[in-house]
């Protein structure tokens, strides 16, 4: 059902804020902040989040629903980026506007795989992002298995002619996603490593923790601007099975067909608006989410949440009583999900941003990305340096919603916001749960169904309330970055 853009004025929502304003201000009239201090206006934008009084659930859904699948670089994705755009200028953010750039887009064909020796058995596999197609006919080789990529690494030269090579590394399980940051080099950098070996093509257990017949896609990465050979994921259980004939000591045969293809003269965008501040709105918090997708699910929790959560939190800073100091500059960044490391293939929204946006970085004061689907955030990390007043204040408005304080600075804030971070920004983060998060990552099942609507606000609450406190402060996260950098 289309959805009335005048209804995102939300009148309704501005009254039920409102409300909370008040009862937060009344709860808060103990403590005696006054109702303008940083933390008091931070604990009521939480506590409006928590309440539901957010658009996040509005925003994910339209999106999905509206636009499905947004591959970068396809019409889907230019189309919810152009929604995306006007649904900011009527929500009343300033600035609101598309920067684009030229990509190469790669488009999934059809595809399929199957055993053909010992035993005949269909295989659920996808091409890999970037990955070229086979012969239109297919391509058939005996398998040969590598527990990880180090292992193929370690084979000779030469040693897979005319094989399948096939990186069968499993994903563990974890909170914070080390397990996926462990495993992914098997797809990044496996299609190349086994071509270098000889190899006709390239498969990989799927990069995820289920074990369900389904797959995890994903890019793998250009070495010399292309990916050598043909390069599939498998399910998880298809693996399982591969392995088992292997143990018994036949030599499995499979079939493999792509006709993934390339578009040489696309297009793909990034999304800008803000909230200007009203005492130095040159000073610029970057929020950022990823509005491309992989093409099998809708992108429900990648990353059509991340930018619902960033989209809500800045909303409900733009609706609070005053104007935070700073400016708060929400990026819906393109082509994240192709998104290639090095120069100068790495053309992608988050490099689009920095270069674009190269002499403003100087006042970037802080960024931060959300892009781990929409579990709860669970911990808070700030830049080296921040002072210790800040970072007891942001303990004192997120502890009451189930988030402590990390150890130490991000160790990773996101591939969008990595090109300003690259250029001295300092970043923030709000760690999310990912227990469960790579059971659906970059498979068909990232729908919409998948998303916990009290979970997603407790994220807006996260996020509108550390972006608050981090706008409306004097803090200058760089300087106090460079001075623990440089003692
Ligand atoms: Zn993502």
């Amino acid at each position: 059902m289309p959805t009335d853009p005048a209804r995102h004025s939300h009148p309704t929502l501005r009254s039920k804020f409102a409300v909370v304003l008040a009862l937060s201000a009344a709860a808060l009239g103990a403590r005696a902040l006054p109702t303008s201090a940083p933390e008091s206006v931070a604990v009521q934008l939480r506590d409006a989040a928590l309440a539901g009084h957010s658009l996040a659930y509005e925003w994910v859904s339209e999106l999905t629903t509206r636009f499905g699948p947004r591959p970068a670089g396809s019409a889907s994705e230019h189309q919810a980026a152009e929604w995306a755009a006007a649904r900011l200028k009527s929500l009343g953010f300033e600035n609101a506007h598309i920067e684009g750039f030229p990509i190469t887009a790669w488009a999934r064909g059809s595809e399929s795989g199957a055993i053909i020796a010992p035993r005949a058995q269909p295989l659920v596999v996808a091409a890999l992002g970037e990955s070229p197609p086979t012969p239109a006919a297919g391509l058939d080789g005996d398998v040969v298995i590598f527990a990880s990529l180090a292992e193929l690494k370690a084979a000779a030269p030469g040693s897979l002619a005319g094989k399948v090579a096939m990186v069968d590394e499993r994903t563990v399980r974890t909170q914070d996603g080390a397990g996926y940051s462990a495993a992914v080099e098997g797809r990044t950098e496996g299609a190349h490593e086994a071509a270098q070996r000889g190899a006709i093509a390239f498969l990989l257990r799927s990069v995820g923790t289920d074990n369900h017949r389904i797959v995890h896609t994903g890019t793998a990465h250009y070495v010399d601007g292309r990916v050598p050979v043909p390069a599939f994921a498998l399910s998880a259980p298809d693996a399982d099975q591969i392995e088992r004939i292997a143990r018994l000591g036949q030599t499995v045969r499979v079939h493999l067909f792509s006709s993934a293809s390339y578009l040489p003269n696309a297009h793909s965008q990034n999304v800008i608006a803000e909230v200007r501040g009203r005492e130095r709105p040159q000073e610029v918090v970057l929020l950022g989410a990823h509005l491309d997708s992989w093409d099998q699910g809708t992108g429900a929790i990648d990353d059509g949440t991340g930018t619902a959560i960033v989209v809500a939190a800045a909303k409900l800073i733009r609706d609070a009583p005053h104007r935070p100091r700073r400016t708060v500059r929400v990026v819906l960044f393109g082509s994240e999900e192709v998104s290639q490391p090095v120069p100068p293939e790495s053309v992608f929204g988050g490099h689009a941003y920095a270069s674009n946006h190269q002499a403003e970085l100087v006042d970037h004061v802080l960024v931060g990305e959300s892009d781990l689907g929409t579990d709860r955030v669970y911990s808070f990390a700030l830049p080296k340096g921040a002072s210790v007043e800040f970072a007891r204040s942001a303990l004192r408005v997120l502890n009451p919603i189930g988030i402590l304080a990390a150890d130490g600075p991000p160790a990773e804030a996101g591939a969008d916001v990595g090109p300003c971070i690259d250029a001295g920004v300092p970043a923030f983060q709000l760690s999310q749960d990912a227990t469960h998060y790579f059971d659906i990552h970059h498979t068909p099942d990232d729908t919409l169904d998948k998303v916990d609507r009290s979970q997603l606000d407790q994220n807006v609450a996260a996020w509108a309330a550390l972006v608050w406190l981090v706008a409306d402060s004097d803090v200058d996260f760089r300087a106090a970055a460079a001075s623990a950098a440089h003692p």
